[in-house]
């Protein structure tokens, strides 16, 4: 089939205006969205099968990003597998907001519950003179931040450890964390998409969704945060409040708030006193 009339076939199937159905088509035929029309070639018959299972699936609900296993963010590729979240546009937010405040300086990062890897490979690819390190809770999503790190050619450090249970070793300049935040009861609540095919472990903050903002700041940031240094957090949109108190509580100052690009609250930063 010529791609042209493929396009549109992919177009209507997924009642999409495009977006998804070039993204598929280029995924399994490795040809860019320019060479559609600049080198149009036929599908072939195997190409053709490999898009409409993916249709299929597409259409029952999976999300895109764990169908052809990869996501963009921050410009950057990142491979996604079912251990991991999808990474949000939400997140860019906090990862700019961090990349502006180091700059150039040579400071020791520790993104805490990495997952797909794609906040702190961020910081790493645009903060040349950091040290990165990469902490999670299992060897299944490290491995998955390990393949991202090499797809974007960064050399980073990985530390599996379970927050809530123990306290990881080294001192960091910056912790910066996107860690589980929705309260447990409202999980059911949310897309079908979401509850469905992400992993709830990533999701889950208890029971008011404060469980590791608390843990962090008040367990783990005393310990292996040098005085002076920097936190940043992604926070849900209701959550700025009571993240900012917690930060107080625990004596941390210069205590910040920032919008998204969507006017919700997202990130909250703040300097070890
Ligand atoms: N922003 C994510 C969502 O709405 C939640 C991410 C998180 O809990 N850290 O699904």
């Amino acid at each position: 089939m010529v791609i042209g009339q493929l396009r549109s076939e992919v177009r209507d199937e997924l009642g999409d205006n495009g977006h998804e159905a070039d993204w598929i088509i280029s995924h399994v035929t490795k040809m860019s969205q320019a060479d559609f029309v600049l080198h149009p070639r036929d599908v072939t018959e195997e190409e053709l099968k490999a898009i409409e299972e993916i249709v299929e699936r597409r259409n029952q609900g999976e999300p895109l990003q764990y169908l052809l296993g990869e996501t963009e963010f921050m410009g950057l590729t990142f491979k996604v597998t079912e251990d991991t979240l999808i990474p949000r546009a939400d997140t860019e937010t906090l990862v700019e907001e961090v990349i502006r405040k180091i700059g150039k300086k040579k400071l020791t990062v520790l993104d805490i519950g990495t997952g797909s890897g794609c906040i702190g490979i961020s910081i790493a690819k645009n903060c040349k003179n950091t040290q990165v390190t990469l902490l999670d809770y299992s060897e299944a999503i490290l491995q998955v931040a390990k393949e991202n790190a090499d797809l974007n050619g960064v050399n980073v450090d990985f530390v599996k450890c379970d927050i809530l249970e123990e306290i990881p070793e080294g001192v960091f300049d910056v912790i910066v964390s996107n860690p589980p935040y929705i309260e447990t009861d409202t999980i059911f609540s949310l897309d079908n998409m979401v509850k469905s095919y992400e992993p709830v472990e990533a999701l889950d903050g208890g029971f008011d969704g404060l469980l590791f903002y608390q843990r962090i700041v008040e367990e783990v940031a005393p310990k292996i945060l040098k005085d002076g240094g920097y936190i940043a957090f992604e926070i849900g949109y209701n959550q700025g409040e009571a993240v900012i108190d917690i930060l107080k509580e625990a004596d941390f100052v210069s205590i910040k708030l920032k919008k998204d690009p969507c006017d919700n609250d997202r990130v909250v930063t703040a300097k070890k006193g």
